[in-house]
């Protein structure tokens, strides 16, 4: 059960400490308060963990300071969506929305590789309106001999360009908790020119200890990654252990599932999930084209298969894709294959509109049938 408190609730008023005794007196429940620091103003739940059942909501609704309760399932209790549960479904990071009434999309390196090139692909997101990207750093590879990204080496020239750019938002795998620290060191050092959303790629999506650190800062919001071989439920579950440490402004990625019945893509594209993810839990859902995909392989109709499978998953209502551009893939040290090029920026951003404005228009339409 959530306790959603009236908001600007005074944590040292008498009400609310009437209401702590209170619940603190109910028997074989514990609570758990969660603090949520907003622009305007700050929101308090009080999560109580335990047999829950015999409590009586319209009771709970009338001590102090509650707003509203909402009765929760076991799953994904904090993420996910519950009856009559108006809690929101998008967060603000760095003066950008994230929600699932919207769409970002973070064009850019796999892997940093050198200054040239993250110049090259920042200088065409600016010059096409974008203002988040994705920059890795900390590359998880398959083979130890394979290059694992330039670390916290690159982070002051990425971060310091980023910001020359005016990238607001850089999304970056981290492998590590160490990684977490060479973030904010190097976003220090450059003047925080710019915001990171911390990426947890599908190797970790139950490296429950990272999880676990990561959830428990709330400066940067998370993209979670799918894992690529378990259930969608369990990745949901990977998703609450974010929440359940306190980080509440996560994204879920899809980006196919490990199999061979996905050849000729490199994964089995799973965007069908996209309204799925929607339905179960109040995060925005991310779509990854080129991790699914794999290559540069286009149809008949000249339409490569990355952006075929994009716009497949803005249709049916994504709310960021992310997707690798490189400004010479034949250089690149990671996915270079399944890059497009920078020419193809603009192309691939009116593509991704032309979708959007079909799956808006789906949804004007359903309102429509609906209300009729
Ligand atoms: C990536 O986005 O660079 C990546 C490694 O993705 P995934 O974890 O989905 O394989
Ligand atoms: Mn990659």
């Amino acid at each position: 059960m959530i306790l959603i408190l009236a908001s600007n609730t005074d944590q040292q008023s008498a009400g609310y400490r009437q209401l702590m005794v209170h619940l603190t007196g109910l028997q074989g429940i514990t609570t758990r308060v969660h603090v949520e620091p907003g622009s305007e103003q700050t929101l308090i739940e009080i999560y109580l963990i335990g047999n829950t059942q015999p409590l009586d909501v319209a009771d709970m609704q009338n001590l102090p300071c509650v707003e509203r309760v909402v009765r929760v399932s076991e799953e994904y209790r904090i993420l996910g969506r519950h009856k009559d549960d108006l809690r929101p479904s998008h967060f603000d990071y760095n003066g950008v929305r994230f929600g699932q009434d919207t769409l970002n999309v973070f064009a850019g390196l796999c892997a940093v590789d050198c200054p040239e090139h993250v110049e090259l692909m920042l200088k065409a997101l600016r010059d096409n309106g974008q203002v988040c990207t994705r920059m890795g750093a900390y590359k998880p590879r398959t083979s130890p001999y394979a290059f694992q990204g330039h670390g916290r080496n690159c982070l002051p020239y990425v971060f310091e360009l980023a910001g020359k750019y005016g990238m607001k938002v850089i999304a970056m795998e981290i492998t590590h908790e160490s990684h977490l620290d060479e973030i904010r060191a190097a976003l220090k050092q450059t003047g925080n020119s710019t915001g990171v959303m911390l990426q947890i790629g599908t190797r970790n999506t139950q490296n429950f200890e990272l999880l676990k650190i990561v959830g428990r800062q709330q400066e940067f919001p998370v993209l979670l990654k799918r894992g690529f071989g378990i259930t969608l439920d369990e990745s949901l579950n990977a998703a609450e252990y974010l929440a359940s440490e306190g980080n509440r402004n996560v994204v879920f990625g899809l980006r196919g599932m490990k199999t061979n019945m996905g050849d000729p893509h490199r994964n089995l594209v799973d965007f069908a999930h996209v309204p799925v993810v929607k339905r179960l839990t109040r995060m925005p859902v991310c779509v990854d084209p080129s991790h699914s995909v794999g290559t540069r392989a286009a149809a008949p109709d000249g339409i490569l298969d990355v952006m075929h499978i994009t716009a497949q998953g803005v249709l049916a209502g994504a709310n960021m894709v992310l997707v690798d551009f490189h400004p010479a893939p034949a250089k690149a040290l990671v996915d270079g294959p399944q890059a497009l090029l920078l020419k193809e920026l603009p192309h691939f951003l009116e593509d991704v509109q032309i979708a959007r404005t079909a799956y808006l228009k789906r949804l004007a339409l359903q309102q429509r049938y609906q209300n009729m």
